[in-house]
């Protein structure tokens, strides 16, 4: 009895929580729309609109309705990488069907060695930041000799899997250009909800091109991470989405390597 007095105020609190607006949220964790899994499978209708999104994060990437392209949300403003290379700042109705944000503050700040290439700086921010089950956000700022990048042209129904749209993906190489990456590296337990490892994007600073990372050489650029030490939050869509009819139960782990990693490494 006592337990159940104790237990009603708990409540209130939590239903009072529930019901007014968070100052910010998702603050210390991550957001993310649908899983990686529904995306691989085709579920591309978008279902949270970017401004809804943005409540949840100033740094980011994913994509847009009908896969429309790659995102990235940086310093508070989404870009939108189209299927022909263009960018653009997408409008906020525009909706997503897989994302992931948070609120980027960083705690680690370092110069990085000309010459980095991709595997490098994993490397590298596996032995800054070596707690390999939690999230890390980052961003690497600066030169880059080159950047391949990628990005999907838009779908229409029925739509195709992820890994059957990435196999004639447009990719392009960026040459001698200034630019961010903008990165997640997530832990292995979010394998079928996101990509674990690391998963990152690219904008150029003159806001003209960018997209999925493929592979990279750094000259110079400056590496900043943000150890996330709150939770997942995934936003799952609305009753009646496509996502409900998607089939969740097979492994993707191959049709995700082989539509997010570059052709060229791929074993
Ligand atoms: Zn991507």
């Amino acid at each position: 009895m006592t337990r159940r007095f104790l237990f009603a105020p708990l409540i209130a609190v939590a239903l009072f929580a529930a019901c007014r607006p968070s100052p910010e949220p998702g603050a210390g964790g991550i957001t993310q729309v649908a899983t990686i899994d529904a995306l691989l499978a085709g579920a591309y209708d978008g279902t949270v609109t970017l401004a809804e999104l943005r409540r949840f994060g100033d740094f980011g990437i994913g994509t847009f309705h009908a896969l429309d392209g790659e995102m990235i949300l940086l310093d508070g403003v989404f870009y939108k990488v189209r299927g022909d290379g263009s960018v653009g700042e997408p409008p906020q109705s525009e909706t997503t069907p897989f994302a992931s944000v948070t609120h980027f503050r960083a705690d680690v700040r370092e110069e990085l060695p000309a010459g980095l290439d991709l595997p490098a700086l994993e490397a590298r921010i596996d032995r800054l930041l070596p707690q390999a089950n939690r999230f890390c956000a980052f961003r690497v700022r600066g030169e880059f000799r080159h950047v391949r990048v990628r990005s999907v042209p838009a779908q229409s129904k029925p739509y195709r899997p992820l890994v059957a749209v990435t196999r004639n993906q447009p990719m392009f190489t960026l040459q001698g250009v200034r630019g961010t990456l903008v990165g997640f590296r997530s832990p292995s337990f979010v394998k079928g909800v996101n990509v674990p490892g690391y998963h990152l994007h690219f904008l150029a600073d003159d806001r003209r091109s960018g997209g999925h990372v493929l592979e990279f050489t750094a000259a110079t650029s400056t590496l900043e991470a943000d150890t996330l030490h709150d939770f997942l939050t995934i936003r799952l869509p609305a009753p009646g989405a496509a996502f409900e009819k998607v089939d969740l139960t097979p492994d993707r782990s191959g049709e995700l390597e082989e539509a997010e990693k570059n052709p060229a490494v791929r074993d």
